[in-house]
């Protein structure tokens, strides 16, 4: 019983973003693994900052609700944003929910864009070393279909 969530930021204090996310997941559900931070190129519009990305596992089966508390943590935040893809102080995506498939556009489960994002699957990796993304994959095979450029590890 798992859900992974991935947590994006490039604007503003992005670290601050990050673990304020974290913390009020936090408060809703027993966090089980925090990925080391990444700064990655900005995927879709480029004209933009870098991110910092991370992904976290929570203890939840729940995809509902692990939905509701990231859209909780990206209002906390303040989030606003102008044009899709463009900067955001907070972005957090459910990722997966266990082996659920869901084809909702509301809430698409696994996240239909994580098994081609470094960001997602490299952080994922490294808290999981048998992750797979539901219908699509190991998450290391993924990885290495994907690469890693554009990422580096973000000492904190
Ligand atoms: P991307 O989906 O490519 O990462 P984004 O994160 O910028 O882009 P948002 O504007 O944050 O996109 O979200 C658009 C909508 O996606 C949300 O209103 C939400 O209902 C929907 N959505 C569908 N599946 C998911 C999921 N697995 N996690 C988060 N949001 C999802
Ligand atoms: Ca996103
Ligand atoms: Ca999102």
């Amino acid at each position: 019983m798992s859900a992974v969530v991935s947590l994006g930021s490039n604007r503003g204090d992005r670290l601050a973003h990050l673990r304020a996310g974290l913390s009020i997941l936090a408060r809703r559900f027993e966090v089980t693994a925090t990925s080391p931070v990444y700064e990655t190129a900005p995927v879709g519009v480029g004209d933009q900052p870098p991110y910092l990305n991370c992904v976290a596992v929570l203890d939840s089966d729940d995809p509902e609700a692990v939905l509701a508390a990231a859209q909780d943590a990206e209002q906390s935040r303040g989030r606003l944003r102008s044009r899709r893809w463009g900067p955001r102080t907070l972005d957090v995506d459910v990722v997966s929910v266990d082996a659920l498939i869901v084809d909702d556009p509301r809430l698409t489960l696994p996240h239909p864009r994580a098994h081609e994002r470094a960001f997602v699957l490299v952080p994922w990796l490294d808290v999981d070393p048998e992750a797979v993304v539901p219908g699509r994959g190991p998450v290391r095979s993924l990885v290495r279909a994907v690469g890693t450029q554009g990422l580096r590890r973000w000492e904190t």
